[in-house]
């Protein structure tokens, strides 16, 4: 695909399209937007734009579909596979100044939202009217780009990821056209499901300019328990046990010895380090609670765990799953010389035990800084290869155990990214997760971007 490169005149067009303040060809400003929290190369925009509306976004990108010019939406730069990297420069919108919550209905469950506010902004708003948005991805991310990734979190095993929680879209097309789609009404099967389409889709078929949002109410009672086994297939083989019973957890998260170390490092947690499961229930009594801490116990047991510490003070469990929470930036933190390859696989939960032994045993022969963590509830696991990307070896490495371990996942009907999205770095892996319907995202594609101007180089191959 061809496009334009910004010349003056196209600089003076879109700068006249808002305030001068908020358009910038600043040295900072496009470097800022030029890399997210992954390890792929930066590419730097030509120019980087903050709309205030829809209205902006519909003629920025209007112009910009008639002059062939790539427009990459900006969230948080949070992604971990390049999602937003300009790399094919021109613009990036970025939303951080369409950033309000518009409003809470909260007896609706609902919430309308700009797609620039950071959900734990939003979460904090909330938490007053008793109401909570469940995905968490833990770094620093807005609803936008939440959207765009279908991001997902700890609490995902329970309450979904972010497409379900999406009910009413607001999108401009490539060519302009804002459209609205989806209803407030909690169900519906009323026509194509558009939402759908464009969750998920990293800002290469339209832009996201306000969600209606689906909350939960705060849960009455919490119950949490940590749990250490002798291996981490013994941890995945009682998540298995714990899924197949049914008991609904609202986290179910491993930590291979190498996180609880780090963790403890940094937090002072006193846990052991081994393969550990980090659980938490939520339910209407303690006595619930407590009933399902027992079955939960029996099926630990039966897998051989080494300790099992239940019903944990609100304060430990609070202070548990912020050092969960934070573990991605210990990682960076703890490795400054070096960037986060972050894989990310899913597979059905049957498979969990024998892909969670595979990725433990390729990290740790992998001669480098490796870190095996997982949403395991949802058959997710992450593998942080912290890589020095200058240095050819190890970049090496870490395509090779990276492609191992997804080789592995596909091989079990899983998927090459279970919420961190494609990206730049899992296009070579769409063919054969998706055969023959790869050609059909791609007619989507040209019938929405027929110039294929958002988000160019991502997504598809
Ligand atoms: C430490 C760490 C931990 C993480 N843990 C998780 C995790 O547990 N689960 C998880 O799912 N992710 C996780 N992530 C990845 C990341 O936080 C998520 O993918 C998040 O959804 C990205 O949001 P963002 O606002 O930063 O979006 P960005 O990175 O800015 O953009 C993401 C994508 O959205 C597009 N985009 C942005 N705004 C719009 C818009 N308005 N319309 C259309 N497209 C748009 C961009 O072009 C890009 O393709 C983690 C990241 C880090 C650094």
């Amino acid at each position: 695909m061809e496009f334009t490169r910004l010349n003056e005149t196209h600089m003076k067009e879109l700068k006249s399209m808002v305030t001068p303040d908020r358009f910038s060809t600043g040295e900072s400003n496009l470097d800022l937007h030029s890399r997210d929290q992954s390890h792929h190369e930066a590419s730097r925009p030509e120019a980087v734009i903050w709309p205030v509306s829809g209205d902006e976004v519909s003629e920025i990108l209007k112009y910009a579909n008639k002059h062939h010019i790539p427009v990459t939406g900006w969230g948080a730069g949070s992604s971990l596979e390049g999602n937003p990297i300009p790399v094919r420069a021109g613009l990036v919108l970025d939303f951080s100044q369409m950033n309000h919550i518009l409003s809470i209905r909260e007896e609706d469950f609902q919430v309308d939202v700009e797609p620039g506010i950071d959900y734990r902004t939003l979460n904090e708003a909330l938490r007053h009217k008793g109401l909570f948005f469940p995905p968490d991805p833990g770094a620093s991310a807005t609803i936008g780009g939440m959207i765009a990734n279908n991001a997902s979190g700890t609490k995902t095993v329970r309450y979904g990821s972010t497409k379900d929680h999406v009910l009413r879209l607001s999108v401009v097309l490539a060519n302009g056209e804002m459209i609205e789609m989806g209803t407030r009404a909690s169900k519906t099967s009323s026509g194509y499901d558009l939402i759908q389409l464009f969750v998920g889709s990293e800002g290469t078929l339209g832009v996201v300019v306000q969600a209606t949002l689906h909350l939960m109410g705060l849960p009455e009672e919490f119950s949490a328990a940590v749990v250490t086994f002798p291996s981490v297939e013994a941890a995945g083989k009682a998540v298995f046990g714990i899924i197949r019973s049914g008991l609904d957890p609202a986290s179910l998260e491993l930590l291979a010895p190498e996180c609880v170390d780090l963790m403890n490092q940094e937090k002072d947690l006193g846990l052991d380090v081994s393969p550990t499961l980090f659980m938490e229930f939520h339910g209407p009594t303690k006595t619930h609670l407590a009933d399902v801490m027992e079955i939960v116990h029996e099926i630990c047991q039966e897998e051989g765990c080494s300790e099992f510490r239940p019903a944990l003070e609100r304060e430990r469990r609070d202070e548990l799953l912020k050092a969960r929470h934070e573990l991605g930036e210990m990682l960076m933190r703890h490795h400054p010389d070096r960037l986060v390859m972050a894989m990310d696989v899913a597979v059905p939960i049957t498979a969990y035990p024998e892909l969670i032994a595979l990725a433990r045993k390729e990290s740790v022969s992998a001669g480098i800084p490796a870190y095996v963590f997982g949403h395991a509830g949802d058959g997710n696991i992450h593998v942080a290869l912290m890589c020095k990307s200058e240095d050819q070896k190890e970049m090496e490495i870490v395509d090779r155990v990276s492609h191992r371990i997804v080789e592995k996942a596909l091989s079990m009907d899983g998927t090459a990214t279970g919420e961190h999205g494609v990206g730049i770095g899992k296009r070579k892996y769409m063919e054969i997760e998706h055969g023959r319907s790869l050609e059909w995202m791609k007619k989507i594609k040209s019938l929405l971007d027929p110039n294929g101007i958002l988000n160019p180089g991502k997504v598809l191959p």
